[in-house]
């Protein structure tokens, strides 16, 4: 097995479950392969004037619970197999919180910070040039991902409307709020993540507040998971760290520090009062809770042995291994994986679509009580499951409810 791989991880982990399952031979072949691939070339007239060819593309990985979604991810090591696994991860991620959707994901092979904002405004346009055949709301809905915006979902949405010379707000979600973008979208990854570290804690007996939590990778979800972290658990940042490098003080930071200090600085790097350490030192620091927020393969056999915090809470897709993950059960380590602990972000685009669909907007207190009950559900569902199973870890309980779910609507249309 490439432990390198994201799909040959993403299948895998499926291959287990549906083992557990006992799932029958045709069901399993079914489910551990994408339904529809698609492969976009995208010409884009770049600010030098020269014309560059970017690779996009959109898995459909299973829309047996209803149409697909998703993030689109822009990354130089963007590849189709990346787009396969994070696609299965919709797949199980949606039917976790229990939300009428199947999953999808798409990407594109860029470096996004090195371009304009009028090439990615091109960029944008060209993909829903190549995909608008194939998204829609009663199709595939894409959404943010990894380097995507909000302003970037709007020209996207743009495009839409202008080919199908229609309003179609929902056709993707984690737009701006001005265009039909939901209240609470913005952090509602980390919201979410925040809740099932809530009650995890409850869970196991722990009392969280004041204790210490570590983030890797400080884009939008990490961010938020500090600044909540802080806000609703009481838990006191002690490191961080981005593409560039991590930051550490035993004594603590205010987060809401910290995130100005990224935002007007652009990276973590000479901030001041903390020691430096690198994202490799920081995974392995001795704090209560630790949010691998960045992307996938950080938490691999090599590392999970020294790995001390008690509570992983995986807010990226895919950031542990198959080998870490029996080596974090060893050490009884508590992983939240990630597509539980990362759901709020999807939960709320679906409540985005609804409110798009009804052209009626809610306030943001409904949105939160509406996440906390979802998330409060599904942590609850798979807990239920890790408990009565006795020898799975919390991801093959996840993976186990997830599966059933989907084997039952394909089972249900006469699929399989
Ligand atoms: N990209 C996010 C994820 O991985 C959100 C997907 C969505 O909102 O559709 O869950």
């Amino acid at each position: 097995m490439n432990q390198t791989n994201p799909f040959a991880i993403a299948q895998q982990q499926f291959d287990e479950a549906a083992e557990i399952l006992g799932l029958d031979d045709g069901m399993r072949q079914f489910l551990r392969m994408p339904q529809r691939e698609f492969r976009f070339t995208l010409p884009v007239k770049m600010d030098d004037g020269k014309v560059h060819v970017f690779q996009g593309y959109r898995v459909q990985y299973n829309s047996a619970r209803g149409p697909t979604k998703g993030g689109l991810r822009w990354h130089p090591d963007e590849t189709i197999d990346t787009v396969r696994a994070l696609a299965a991860w919709m797949t199980w991620k949606t039917a976790v919180v229990n939300i009428p959707l199947g999953g999808g994901k798409g990407g594109v092979t860029c470096n996004p910070k090195e371009m304009s904002e009028g090439e990615k405004e091109r960029l944008a346009r060209a993909y829903m040039g190549a995909a608008a055949r194939i998204l829609g709301v009663t199709k595939d809905v894409p959404a943010p991902d990894v380097y995507t915006t909000p302003q970037i979902m709007a020209w996207m949405m743009d495009e839409y409307e202008k080919i199908t010379l229609e309003s179609h707000p929902g056709v993707i979600t984690g737009k701006p709020i001005p265009l039909g973008g939901s209240q609470g979208r913005t952090d509602a990854t980390a919201r979410g993540g925040i809740i099932t570290v809530r009650e995890t804690a409850k869970r196991l007996g722990i009392d969280i507040q004041g204790a210490t939590m570590a983030v890797n990778g400080f884009g939008n979800a990490g961010q938020y998971a500090a600044l909540l972290g802080e806000e609703l658990l009481g838990l006191k940042l002690v490191a961080a760290s981005d593409s560039r490098g991590g930051i550490y003080n035993a004594s603590g930071f205010s987060a809401r520090e910290v995130v100005d200090y990224k935002l007007s600085n652009g990276s973590l790097s000479g901030y001041p009062g903390a020691d430096a350490v690198t994202n490799e030192e920081l995974l392995e620091l001795d704090v209560q809770v630790l949010f691998p927020s960045a992307l996938e393969g950080v938490i691999t056999k090599d590392n999970a042995a020294n790995i001390k915090a008690r509570i992983i809470c995986e807010l990226a897709n895919g950031p542990t291994t198959p080998e870490a993950d029996l080596i974090l059960q060893d050490h009884n380590v508590f992983v939240i994986p990630d597509f539980l602990a990362n759901a709020g972000g999807v939960t709320v685009s679906y409540f985005e679509q609804v409110q798009n669909t009804y052209n009626f907007y809610w306030e943001l207190e409904d949105i939160h009580r509406r996440l906390d009950a979802k998330m409060t559900q599904a942590f609850a569902d798979v807990y239920g499951e890790f408990q009565s199973r006795g020898n799975v870890h919390m991801r093959q309980a996840a993976y186990l409810v997830s599966i059933a779910r989907v084997a039952e609507a394909c089972r249900l249309r006469g699929w399989v």
